[in-house]
């Protein structure tokens, strides 16, 4: 069945890169779906005293993001496949007018990577991502370090986390299980991990010194509003 493009924004190559990557293109339902959905989260985001946008497609999220970043401030990066994914990493390094602690550069010992860790809580702004979002508007996470996590609930003035539409669950056990099904698993075999479910895809609760699933986090609110902004983005991307 042909598929309708949604989105007269959207430039021919930007689809082709997509396909080429292997992302869907939504149909003209399941954008309406996936806006009517980030609509109510945002809405619960903000009940939450947090706060939330929609994009309805990754260039335009990149865009918003970037948009959000003051000239010299001082950007955390945090492990997240989605805003790599959306090239932004690339691009504020082109911009060349923010500093980023990066503690993923490559050719990193693990004692600096974790120093940049550290450095990262006095930043301005950290960007990441959620394994999970609930539909009333609680942001779910599991982190093997707990830095990620960590950060998140009290670290960078600002928070900016870019979330795909595959990553909003029903509730609170449902993002659970989700992060465990899938998040997880997939990122260990993305690590290349030496852990149970980087064999065989599922959850064995591992005791593995490489073991990624050590810290949870279920952020229900915020104190300091519109600290945390959650970036949704009508298209799959990340785990
Ligand atoms: S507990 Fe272990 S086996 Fe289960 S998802 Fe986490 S790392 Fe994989």
């Amino acid at each position: 069945m042909k598929r309708e493009v949604i989105g007269f924004r959207r430039p021919e190559g930007f689809l082709r890169a997509n396909r080429e990557r292997g992302y869907r293109v939504m149909d003209k339902n399941q954008a309406s779906w996936n806006k009517k959905a980030a609509i109510g989260i945002i809405e619960n985001l903000e009940k939450r005293r947090m706060a939330g946008s929609f994009a309805e497609s990754c260039a335009e999220a990149l865009e918003e993001v970037v948009a959000m970043i003051p000239e010299g401030a001082c950007v955390y990066r945090c492990g997240s496949v989605t805003s790599t994914a959306i090239g932004l990493w690339k691009r504020l390094e082109a911009m060349g007018k923010v500093k980023v602690i990066d503690p993923y550069l490559p050719g990193l010992s693990r004692e600096e990577s974790l120093k940049l860790r550290h450095e990262g809580f006095g930043a301005d702004i950290m960007i990441s991502s959620c394994n999970a979002i609930t539909l009333d508007g609680r942001l779910v996470n599991l982190d093997g370090l707990g830095n990620r996590v960590a950060a998140m609930m009290f670290g960078p003035q600002k928070v900016i986390l870019v979330v795909g539409i595959n990553k909003v669950c029903a509730d609170l056990d449902s993002a659970i299980a989700r992060v465990k099904l899938y998040a997880a698993p997939v990122n260990a075999i993305r690590l290349g991990l030496d852990t149970a479910c980087a064999h065989d895809g599922i959850c064995h609760d591992c005791r593995s010194p490489q073991r990624i699933c050590n810290m949870w986090s279920v952020i229900e609110g915020q104190q300091v509003p519109g600290r945390i902004h959650v970036k949704l983005v009508g298209e799959n991307f990340g785990y």
